[in-house]
């Protein structure tokens, strides 16, 4: 039987360090503050951009919505990331996806400042983790990152596995796990024998959008497992990329879906809106 990694406690503790930083920061009359954009009316976003609010609520970050008609034209979004870049009460912008397909979120991305960009998904911070510098690291590799540390797994001389190499999880996490010394893999949905990976990992990542997918039989014994997906199974109910019954029993370590990624997720957006505010 596994050891539960628990993200809910570890964002909840996270959230609560963050809160002494945030209040230092006040009484040195710096006012984190976070933007976050929404384009559209994705039901799912709507739960995220709530649970982000909540977060920066209970950390004392301040927090403004902007919500964007469906058809919100390229130009106006752009205009709108401009004006929050130059808004000195603004640490930190957030734009949620998705967002409609008529609007290129590269541009929009790239046109968030680098110094406000708390997702880390500017093409300068991603090529600062490249390159091993400190930036905004994103948030869902970096609370993976977290978990690892604050459950003493080491990933030097590790085999890790990396399942979906999507450039807001799987890319950042690859460079993430190498600067942890790992030896990395990635594996995606052209990779031929995706069990010829798993199988010899010590860790391995799941990050691809299909629940269920990772199956005990895929797994070493005493591997450790972390399920990033966030999925509906068949019982309606939500469940990650693990078919965690089952490879629990096996898995040295493991995360619950929900309750693993998706808490140290939000938790460490909200460690980069207190880095923005610091680096101001
Ligand atoms: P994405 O952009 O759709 O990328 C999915 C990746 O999985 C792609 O690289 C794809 O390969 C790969 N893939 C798909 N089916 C596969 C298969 N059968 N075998 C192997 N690889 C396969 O997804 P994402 O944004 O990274 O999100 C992935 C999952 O994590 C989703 O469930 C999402 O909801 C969840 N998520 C959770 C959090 C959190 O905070 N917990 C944050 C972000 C995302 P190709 O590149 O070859 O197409």
């Amino acid at each position: 039987m596994s050891i539960l990694i628990d993200g809910k406690e570890l964002a909840k503790i996270t959230r609560q360090n963050l809160k002494i930083d945030c209040d230092d920061l006040k009484e040195q009359g710096i006012i984190p503050k976070l933007a976050v954009i929404m384009v559209g009316d994705n039901p799912a976003s709507k739960v995220y951009v709530k649970n982000k609010s909540k977060a920066c609520e209970e950390v004392g970050i301040e927090y403004e919505e902007f919500l964007l008609e469906e058809n919100t034209t390229q130009e106006e979004l752009i205009n709108l990331i401009k004006e929050l870049n130059k808004r000195e009460d603004i640490t930190g912008i957030l734009l949620q996806s998705p967002i409609p397909a008529h609007l290129d979120i590269n541009e929009a991305f790239r046109t968030i400042s680098p110094e406000k960009d708390v997702d880390g998904f500017h093409p300068v911070n991603v090529g600062k983790l490249t390159l091993g510098q400190d930036t905004f690291v994103s948030c869902t590799p970096y609370g993976v990152i977290k978990m690892f540390e604050k459950y003493n797994i080491d990933l030097e001389g590790k085999n890790v596995v990396i399942i979906g190499r999507s450039n807001i999880v799987g890319k950042p996490l690859i460079q993430c796990c190498l600067n942890k010394n790992a030896t990395v893999t990635v594996c995606h949905s052209r990779t031929k024998d995706i069990v010829e990976y798993t199988k010899k990992a010590d860790i391995v990542i799941v990050a691809i959008g299909k629940a269920k997918f990772l199956k005990a039989d895929m797994v070493k014994d005493g591997a450790v497992v972390i399920d990033v997906g966030i999925n509906r199974g068949e019982d309606g109910k939500l469940c990650g990329d693990v078919d965690f019954e089952n490879v629990c029993e096996k898995a040295s370590y493991i995360t619950p879906v929900p309750g693993g990624v998706g808490p140290m997720t939000i938790a460490m957006l909200m460690n980069n809106v207190i880095k923005a505010a610091k680096n101001k």
